[in-house]
């Protein structure tokens, strides 16, 4: 059996029961770790996400995939896994990741006209069929303007939306004023009238990407308008940089063999899975594996 599952079914699954499965972006062995201990431990299915950047960081498609069947097997996962490339900026880099292992990937084709977004997530689409792996597409922005008010975030055109899923794709990224990153101050929410439309229009399963800051009611609210993937990578970020920065402050690291660099992490992985934990109750699929 292989390690890890496309993410069409357990998707499709949130998307029917209106919750939303959580995608984790990994960073090293020890995020890649407490996440998929902290799934195991609470019966929850879960998406990895790797961003390039963590790929080049890591060392390349084949550490990744290997460290993390390892980790899959060694630890005794159970949960679906899926092994998802995040913002797969190319063709060539969708293709790498899943001739490499990956069970998902994501061609984010926003930053190109959409001709040619339409014509690389079609690319991507009939590669990843040969895998049985899931694609998500992302349709362009139309800036964060609306009704002259600048929402600070990103917003979809429904209409590429409308496109987009209708190329087999598996689940689609469309701003609804969400931001990457840290929320910046006079961010206006989250636009639930565009995402009500998306959904309507596409009929696919919706992510959300910058999961981290929004607040909850939002994101329950958006769950319960069709979105079925929470993308996460800052929270996590904040909470294993808070907890390694008491550790190093409280002098932990001086005394005794607390430069131990298994002892400096220990806490900082502590940290990722009681928020991972958290933020599978929030979005609904804790216990759904
Ligand atoms: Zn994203």
């Amino acid at each position: 059996m292989s390690s890890f599952v496309s993410a069409t079914k357990i998707i499709n699954q949130a998307k029917a029961g209106k919750y939303a499965i959580a995608h984790f972006n990994i960073n090293n062995l020890e995020w890649t770790k407490a996440i998929l201990e902290i799934a195991q431990a609470t019966k929850s299915p879960v998406i990895l996400g790797v961003s390039e950047g963590a790929i080049k960081y890591m060392g390349g498609y084949d550490t990744i995939v290997g460290m993390t069947r390892g980790l899959v097997k060694d630890l005794n996962i159970t949960v679906p896994v899926v092994l998802h490339l995040d913002h797969g900026q190319s063709v060539a880099s969708c293709k790498a990741a899943l001739a490499a292992g990956f069970s998902s990937v994501m061609f984010d084709g926003s930053h190109l006209s959409f001709n040619d977004n339409v014509k690389g997530t079609t690319e991507v689409v009939a590669y990843a069929k040969k895998f049985n792996a899931s694609v998500e597409a992302e349709a362009g922005s139309i800036g964060g303007e609306e009704d002259g008010v600048i929402g600070l975030g990103e917003v979809a055109d429904v209409q590429e939306c409308l496109t987009l899923s209708k190329i087999g794709i598996d689940f689609l990224a469309a701003g609804i004023n969400n931001v990457h990153g840290k929320y910046p101050q006079g961010w206006q929410g989250l636009k639930f009238d565009i995402l009500a439309n998306i959904a309507q229009a596409s009929g696919k399963p919706l992510v959300l990407h910058g999961g981290s800051g929004i607040p909850k009611t939002q994101v329950e609210k958006a769950i319960s308008l069709g979105i079925s993937k929470v993308n996460v990578n800052t929270e996590l970020q904040e909470v294993f940089a808070a907890a390694i920065r008491a550790y190093i402050i409280s002098g932990k690291d001086q005394s005794d063999k607390g430069f131990d660099p298994r002892r400096i992490m220990k806490d900082g992985m502590e940290a990722i899975k009681q928020k991972a934990q958290e933020l599978l109750a929030e979005f609904g699929s804790l216990g759904k594996a």
